[in-house]
């Protein structure tokens, strides 16, 4: 009797966990947790992108040739496989109507493989990597590792690509034993050349399998070049081969990046937060792409008369220069396909972007590194960002047209700035509002630990951002016009 009392109650108080949260916060930010666990790297998030876009109408546009586009046409269109720039056209647009823009990222820092990664030591198949932007790396140890991204094939006579992501624990990268490191509690600061090569298999088991398929490790003659795929082990080649079904001969070349294969999932006692990698940016491009969306069922295309543009970037997190990253011509190039000579620099000055980046909430064992007045708290709501030495690119006046879009819809704003004693990080804000002379502001959903392989986010700001993006998309014309004399 007791004991059955005891069961009840624990069954009703997670019952009152589960109906406390509003249903809708909850079912989208499974959605976008369902989105990171499918996209382990840019070319993914990419993919994702283009299903959620077409399944919402929009077509998808070639860089490579003439684009015929019309008024109350959905659009997008990708550079390199790693950037996307949907937008849509209003029925009454004209030329020098301008643009609201919102741009995140697809990239977040990750281990990748070099160009030669085959490697071993001590009995250990090892597999080279490189680090991509700044992560945390000691994050990276004692983790389940796989590898995804793309592998370019040969089909017919044409090269065309294929995402790969292997489900499986296939890497890892031991840490030492403190036995070994009596140190490791007070510094640990791993050597990234040497400490961070992850371990694939060993030579034993390796030389065993191969014996039993009948394969014998041939060498190389040194005048013989060797192709790409003999630069990686074989046994992840094999692996590579047989879950694209393809033959090994047909592969001109792989880009794979390390994954972590823990899924992303709502965590904390009540389900707060999101734990899980790559928060930075993949809220970001999540919520750009569905507010687009979502501002087409709020307004109607046809009585708008600007483009709504949302843009995905590749490498953002190594400084944006590249043919597809938000320092590159390519934003421009797109902006002025819609527009013509005479029209383009009007149509800049009338335009507004939303910079959304991830934002550094107050952490309570590290409270003190941020400033006083400024500690955005996990659920508090979307963290705008100022810094007067433009590391991000928000003024009062694109505050005030941020706020605005936020009040429409009740989302609550929350202020940042780094103290005066701490390097300040920066984003595509301050990049493309110089390039194009567009008034910006930058936000971000607040987090913890960011960089880490697994970050913790905020479950509601998955809602708090699509629902402030599809409001910015809806309404800028509108609130443009409270500011005209301003911009
Ligand atoms: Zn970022």
């Amino acid at each position: 009797m007791h004991l059955k009392l005891i069961l009840r109650s624990k069954n009703t108080f997670n019952k009152q966990i589960q109906s406390k949260m509003n249903s809708s916060i909850k079912d989208n930010a499974l959605k976008f947790v369902d989105f990171l666990n499918r996209n382990p790297s840019p070319y993914h998030v990419v993919e994702s992108a283009r299903q959620m876009l077409q399944k919402a109408g929009f077509q998808e546009l070639r860089i490579t040739e003439k684009w015929s586009t019309r008024n109350g046409g959905k659009y997008f269109v990708t550079k390199n496989d790693s950037t996307l720039m949907a937008f849509t056209i209003g029925g009454k647009y004209q030329f020098g109507n301008g643009f609201a823009v919102v741009g995140a990222h697809t990239d977040s820092p990750a281990l990748k493989l070099k160009l030669n990664s085959k490697k071993s030591k001590v009995g250990y198949l090892q597999v080279g990597v490189e680090c991509y932007g700044g992560g945390i790396w000691h994050t990276w140890f004692d983790r389940d590792l796989t590898v995804a991204g793309r592998v370019l094939l040969k089909e017919n006579d044409k090269v065309i690509q294929r995402l790969v992501h292997i489900k499986r624990p296939i890497l890892r990268i031991p840490n030492l034993a403190i036995h070994l490191n009596r140190e490791t509690n007070d510094k640990f600061s791993p050597n990234k050349e040497t400490h961070l090569v992850p371990i694939l298999a060993t030579v034993v088991q390796e030389e065993l399998l191969n014996k039993s398929r009948g394969i014998t490790k041939k060498t190389p003659s040194t005048d013989e070049i060797p192709s790409q795929v003999d630069k990686h082990q074989s046994l992840l080649i094999d692996l590579l081969v047989d879950e694209l079904n393809c033959n090994r001969e047909d592969i001109i070349d792989v880009e794979l990046i390390l994954a972590d294969c823990q899924p992303a999932v709502l965590g904390g006692l009540l389900e707060e937060f999101i734990f899980g990698g790559r928060l930075d940016n993949q809220v970001g491009a999540y919520c750009t792409i569905q507010g687009l969306i979502d501002s087409l069922e709020n307004s109607n295309l046809d009585d708008d008369s600007i483009v709504r543009m949302g843009c995905i970037y590749d490498h953002e997190e190594i400084g944006s220069e590249s043919a597809q990253g938000a320092a590159s011509s390519f934003t421009e190039h797109v902006m002025r396909r819609l527009n013509d000579a005479t029209t383009f620099e009007l149509a800049m000055a009338r335009s507004f972007m939303i910079s959304a980046d991830q934002a550094h909430a107050v952490h309570p064992n590290y409270s003190e590194v941020h400033e006083e007045n400024h500690r955005p708290s996990i659920n508090g709501g979307i963290v705008l960002k100022y810094n007067g030495n433009q590391r991000y690119a928000t003024n009062s006046i694109s505050a005030a047209i941020l706020r605005e879009s936020a009040k429409l819809v009740d989302v609550p704003v929350q202020d940042f700035m780094v103290k005066n004693d701490c390097a300040c990080g920066s984003t595509i804000g301050p990049i493309l509002s110089a390039k194009l002379g567009l008034t910006t502001v930058d936000i971000g959903a607040p987090q913890l630990a960011m960089h880490s392989i697994r970050e913790t986010g905020s479950t509601v700001s998955i809602t708090q951002m699509t629902n402030l993006l599809s409001s910015f998309y809806s309404n800028f014309t509108k609130i443009r016009n409270q500011f005209s004399n301003l911009m």
